[in-house]
């Protein structure tokens, strides 16, 4: 099983890291600020299914240049584990930073990833038009990406799944009152469909009040098996092989 998103590095404890490496196929830990970055390509090197994708969440970008959006392209030509760009993208559940910044920063890391031709994992809330029109400039997106923590509208979902992104669904889905969220699930294809834990956020609902860990996957791949009417472990040969294809693990050589 491989949880495509997870923040290591803010999780409470070291067994809970411990036990979810050893649980789980990989993991691709994020790395979305300053120092995120760092600490997600150290757990690369501590643990061989660890793999890192760096960027900036739209409420890090206050204090960053462009320099910092270069710098990306350097870390990811000098670390082999790096597979991907982000987190990165629009929030405006939270007035946290100003919109059109977020949309300048986006706009960038858009532009490296299909420069340097790596999948980017999009962060988008509360922002659903803003990010079609955005991504829709750049499309289609030959390396795909990652529409993680999907939450937004059907219309999002079907145009991002045209641009080349995949749909990736953490453990809200499990919630009682995500209704509209299963209704999308049921309808994104299985070859393109992804399940990941955003830990330590959004633990699923059998665990929830607790913070999350990423071998809590398995609780989301059983409810989305049972959502889908297809067994858990068809579930998690659909979704990670998708998290192969997309993420390339192993494949890429040290530049
Ligand atoms: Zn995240």
């Amino acid at each position: 099983m491989i949880d495509t998103h997870c923040h290591l590095d803010m999780l409470s404890s070291e067994e809970d890291i411990l036990e979810s490496v050893d649980r789980l196929d990989y993991l691709l830990t994020i790395g979305c600020d300053k120092q995120e970055i760092y600490k997600a390509i150290e757990f690369t090197k501590k643990f061989d299914n660890v793999y890192a994708s760096i960027g900036y969440h739209p409420y890090e970008i206050g204090d960053i240049s462009e320099k910092d959006i270069e710098n990306l392209a350097k870390l990811y030509k000098n670390n082999s584990k790096v597979v991907a760009i982000g987190e990165c993208g629009l929030d405006f559940y939270r007035d946290k930073t100003p919109k059109n910044l977020q949309e300048k920063f986006f706009r960038l890391q858009i532009e490296l990833a299909k420069e340097l031709k790596l999948p980017i994992v999009i962060h988008s809330r509360e922002a659903d038009a803003d990010t079609e029109r955005i991504l829709s400039k750049y499309a289609p997106f030959e390396s795909g990406g990652i529409m993680h923590c999907f939450g937004g509208s059907l219309r999002l979902m079907e145009a991002t799944l045209e641009m080349g992104f995949y749909i990736s669904f953490a453990g809200n889905i499990t919630y009682p009152k995500a209704d509209n969220l299963r209704e999308i699930a049921k309808k994104v294809p299985l070859d393109r469909l992804l399940l990941e834990t955003d830990s330590p956020f959004l633990a699923p609902q059998k665990v929830r009040g607790k913070p999350n860990k990423p071998s809590n996957i398995f609780y989301t791949l059983d409810f989305v098996a049972n959502l889908l009417g297809i067994s858990p472990s068809e579930l998690e040969k659909n979704t990670d092989e998708n998290a192969k294809r997309l993420l390339k693990f192993n494949n890429k050589s040290v530049q």
